[in-house]
């Protein structure tokens, strides 16, 4: 309706945290500007979720799809909103929206500052992930696994990268290296059935057995983990790759001769209870587990450099009770709530939980984010739209081919014909060039 009044938001980043906040914002009557560093939609839910979770991907793609079909909603694709992206920002903040919604995930890495951590052939799980997934760049770079992997961490990120290695790649031993024990394990044991057929269970019993006296000293009775093993039966068939646990293993260097890597240098550590949580405490004795790739997969930080107020790897949001605060970006010249610019999902918590939980962290935002826009007028939808112009214009300018959504479909269909051709599951264009000579051609 041409004098229907309307709040204008943008959300920037499209994963689920990003896209679910889009839901909730259009279904209060907004107008809507979702801006995407990646040419398509979904994020970690299109390029993190395992490869060949085929079910669960095409579920979110079809909520995505609606979500993105909404006419209060313009999605523009292959914009990247940071310091050096292709807006600002400062520039964005100036064009005139009612708020801004930072959706943009977790894309930093965490590094732990261990020698020999950027070497070839160590990796962080973020950038692999996004390799195997197929986002550019990452699609672009090889990532060589060699024979015998340590992956560090003990997280479902690590299962993923296990289950690559032992089903995709070409690799004899894979070692999940933790610095506390079996006890202490942060992965699912349903998504852990995805590498039962890899999984060596007379070595986990050997490593429990390595372990014991350490494990008894804080109460921990390792027949415990064992019996769980053992419940399960040994899987059939076997695969060709051995999965092993190291626990109580602290990384401490990556070992390279003549810049290949050949281990992991860990200090082995003993637990202590410290109130509700058992630590790892390092015990000075060192030893190296023989490997010629790492992958470290301990979790990520934000972007430092995307624009966003920033302290160890989690943008700055208000602090104190108000549980809107936890949401609302700091003005820390101010000391306050920067109005109108929040923070959601993974670029709100890094690394925290799955898509539900991001979807559940997106929709809470956006009751604040409502809040936030019931104490402001509303403007008609023409000139909500000529902002949106005003956007469109200011990308045009600087360059910026912008995919918008009917464009992603149409990428989306070919790539759907060349999996049937091919006859494969799923296929996905490798480089940013490709798909937009595609949407050229
Ligand atoms: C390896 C791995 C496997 C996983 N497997 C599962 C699973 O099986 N099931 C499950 O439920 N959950 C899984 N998850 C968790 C799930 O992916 C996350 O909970 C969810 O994707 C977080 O959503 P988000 O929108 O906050 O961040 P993201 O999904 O990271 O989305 C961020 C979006 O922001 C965009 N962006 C980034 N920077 C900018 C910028 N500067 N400007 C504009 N846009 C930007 C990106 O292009 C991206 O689209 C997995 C996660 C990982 C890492």
């Amino acid at each position: 309706m041409a004098d229907e009044q309307v709040h204008l938001v943008a959300v920037i980043g499209a994963g689920p945290a990003g896209l679910f906040a889009t839901r909730a914002l259009a279904a209060q009557g907004c107008r809507v500007v979702l801006i995407n560093r990646d040419v398509k939609p979904g994020g970690l839910a299109e390029y993190g979720i395992f490869l060949n979770k085929y079910k669960m991907k095409g579920g979110l793609r079809r909520q995505f799809q609606k979500i993105l079909s909404d006419p209060r909603v313009t999605y523009l694709g292959h914009v990247t909103v940071a310091e050096r992206g292709d807006l600002t920002v400062e520039a964005l903040a100036g064009m005139g929206f009612d708020a801004l919604v930072f959706a943009i995930g977790a894309q930093g890495t965490k590094y732990l500052g261990l020698e020999g951590e950027r070497l070839p052939g160590v990796y962080h799980a973020k950038d692999l992930v996004y390799h195997y997934n197929r986002l550019p760049p990452f699609s672009e770079r090889p990532f060589p696994m060699g024979r015998r992997v340590a992956i560090v961490g003990v997280g479902n990120v690590m299962v993923d990268i296990a289950n690559y290695c032992a089903h995709f790649c070409d690799v004899d031993e894979v070692i999940a290296v933790a610095r506390r024990g079996p006890f202490e394990k942060a992965y699912d044991d349903r998504e852990f059935e995805d590498v039962e057929d890899a999984f060596d269970q007379a070595l986990y019993r050997e490593e429990l057995e390595r372990i014991r006296p350490r494990l008894e000293a804080v109460g921990q009775n390792p027949d415990e983990p064992m019996a769980a093993v053992a419940a399960r039966g040994e899987p059939s068939p076997r695969c060709r790759t051995r999965l092993r646990f190291r626990f109580l293993a602290s990384p401490r260097r990556v070992v390279a001769e003549n810049g290949r890597v050949v281990g992991l240098e860990v200090e082995e550590t003993r637990l202590e209870r410290k109130g509700d949580r058992v630590a790892a405490v390092g015990t000075g004795v060192t030893t190296v587990i023989p490997c010629d790739t790492v992958v470290f997969a301990v979790g990520d930080r934000v972007d430092e450099h995307a624009g966003l107020p920033y302290r160890d790897g989690l943008y700055l949001t208000v602090p104190g009770d108000d549980p809107a605060g936890a949401y609302q970006v700091l003005d820390e010249t101010a000391g306050k709530a920067r109005a109108g610019v929040y923070v959601v999902g993974w670029a709100r918590k890094a690394s925290d939980g799955v898509v539900g939980r991001a979807r559940l962290d997106a929709e809470t935002g956006i009751k604040h984010v409502a809040a936030f826009l019931a104490e402001r007028p509303k403007r008609p939808l023409a000139e909500a739209e000529r902002v949106v112009d005003g956007l469109r214009r200011a990308l045009a300018e600087r360059g910026t081919t912008v995919v918008d959504y009917p464009a992603v479909q149409r990428l989306e269909a070919v790539e759907r014909a060349r999996a049937t051709a091919d006859r494969v599951e799923e296929f996905k264009f490798s480089s940013d060039r490709e798909m937009l000579d595609q949407l050229r051609g």
